[in-house]
């Protein structure tokens, strides 16, 4: 068998492990269902631990002057047999569950009465009520101490297992074939701090000075609560069915499905989220309740997951399976609803003051989030290269980037352990990156379109950013709206 035939083989299955995998997360995210996974990792054992397949793609990605798109192809599979070959590692797998377990098994109690991590969360995210706020997070933070070693001995046998596989560490892998590369994203967000931090603490002076208040988290609540009456007017379902129908998409339509936490029996749902589940046909939301500012741009951003994944115009698994660089363009939706034509036309406002006031709260523009991703970043590099306890570091990195908090890093900022639970480490600078040059992209085609909801907008994200999945590396989708759009650097 040719390797091209071989892959053709392999890409169905992995196909079909995939869809089976989605189906069982959608289950276990809205019914509570459990998550079985050990079979699937056999499955995907036969494929990724197929030495000769392995070593023939390694030859493959080598060739020099092969045709472009067959490279990229070897390439994107290579990624795949590297970082499979360490996420299946037995050990890992097993301390992976471990924390899952812990999870879902944990009760707290606060005042005589039992909270779920999920019930915690939502208390820091939403309560106004500063004992069972400050109360939520000292919860969270001692199941956090309590994963503490879980967390580094993860990092230590990815490391090792990505030495084995002849990279200096983890991160190597992660990056092994991404445009921008690491060093590329390390600058990235080291610009992106010097322009944030003054900006954040700014931001900061005019949230308390506002409120009269001395805590910017109560602040910021405070100013979403007293904005909800503007959000009450609007149905986000159907303000999503108006700008698709403006920008010819409607037909995407048929392939999104929205679902609300009524719709769930036993109201398991635990957040807002995409879950494509057959790209491009069947495309799911999952929606959950936050406080209207932040919902309606979480809602939103998880749309423009459901447009691009509606979108893709590919039928192999490897080109429907985006990296995490596809946060760029669907950011640029979230960042719409803090734009003044998305304000009037929807929220109905006209004020000047009250169109300040919410994009001076917009969760995607929203500095300090930015310095803490930035800061969460660094910290996982530097983890990932020193294996250490990230305590110190944390404190380090605080005070470098926060500097201008003058009373330093107080108990309640720790380091954020969720970072490295994750299946996808990186998940936040992606995101980061994402809101960033997604802002860029959004404003270019103002400036150029003189508005943003008309056919041509929807055309261009339409067949330029989305349609050709991961057959076009993001750069160079990116690049062919404008060649500026790709700076590394804050607008
Ligand atoms: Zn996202």
């Amino acid at each position: 068998m040719t390797l091209e035939e071989r892959l053709i083989k392999a890409d169905k299955l992995l196909s079909e492990i995939e869809h089976t995998y989605n189906l069982r997360w959608w289950n276990y995210a809205t019914l509570g269902t459990s998550l079985e996974t050990a079979d699937l990792n056999e499955e995907k054992r036969k494929i990724y631990f197929d030495d000769s397949l392995f070593e023939a793609l390694k030859e493959e990605s080598r060739k020099e002057g092969n045709y472009e798109a067959k490279s990229r192809k070897a390439k994107l599979y290579l990624h795949q047999f590297y970082i499979n070959r360490v996420e299946l590692d037995n050990n890992l797998l097993k301390l992976k569950n471990e924390i899952i377990e812990d999870e879902l098994s944990s009760v707290s109690t606060i005042a005589g009465k039992e909270y779920s991590i999920k019930d915690l969360i939502a208390i820091t995210q939403n309560s106004l009520d500063s004992y069972m706020h400050n109360e939520a997070r000292k919860r969270l933070e001692e199941l956090n101490e309590r994963k503490e070693e879980k967390f580094i001995e993860i990092i230590r046998l990815r490391n090792e297992s990505s030495r084995k596989l002849g990279f200096k560490s983890y991160i190597d892998i992660y990056f092994y074939g991404l445009e921008p590369n690491i060093c590329e994203c390390i600058d990235f967000v080291k610009k992106t701090i010097i322009y944030y931090a003054e900006e954040a603490e700014e931001w900061e002076n005019w949230l308390k000075s506002s409120t009269n208040s001395d805590e910017v988290d109560k602040a910021l609540r405070k100013i979403q609560e007293e904005l909800r009456v503007y959000y009450n007017v609007l149905t986000p379902e159907e303000t999503f069915i108006n700008i698709l129908k403006v920008w010819g998409l409607e037909k995407l339509l048929t392939r999104i499905h929205i679902f609300t936490y009524k719709d769930s029996p036993n109201k398991k749902h635990w957040w807002t989220f995409c879950q494509p589940i057959n790209i491009p046909d069947d495309i799911r939301i999952s929606i959950n309740e936050l406080n209207p500012v932040e919902f309606v741009e979480t809602f939103y951003h998880e749309l423009g997951h459901a447009i691009h994944c509606a979108s893709i115009e590919k039928n192999e698994w490897i080109f429907k399976k985006e990296d995490l660089f596809t946060e760029i363009p669907v950011s640029f939706m979230a960042n719409i609803c803090s734009k003044d034509e998305w304000i009037e036309m929807f929220l109905k406002i006209k004020d000047t003051s009250i169109k300040e006031k919410i994009k001076r709260v917009s969760i995607s523009r929203d500095p300090v989030a930015i310095l803490s991703r930035c800061l969460d970043f660094l910290l996982i590099v530097k983890l990932y290269e020193e294996e250490k306890n990230p305590n110190k570091i944390f404190g380090n990195l605080y005070k470098r980037i926060f500097g201008y908090r003058k009373q330093g890093c107080s108990s309640s900022k720790k380091w954020n352990f969720e970072i490295l639970f994750a299946e996808e480490p990186f998940y936040g600078l992606f995101h980061l990156i994402g809101e960033i040059v997604g802002e860029k992209i959004l404003d270019f085609l103002l400036k150029n379109y003189g508005n943003i909801f008309c056919k041509n907008v929807g055309e261009i994200i339409q067949n330029k950013l989305f349609s050709p999945g991961n057959s076009v590396s993001w750069t160079e989708r990116v690049n062919s709206i404008s060649p500026t759009m790709w700076e590394f650097h804050p607008n």
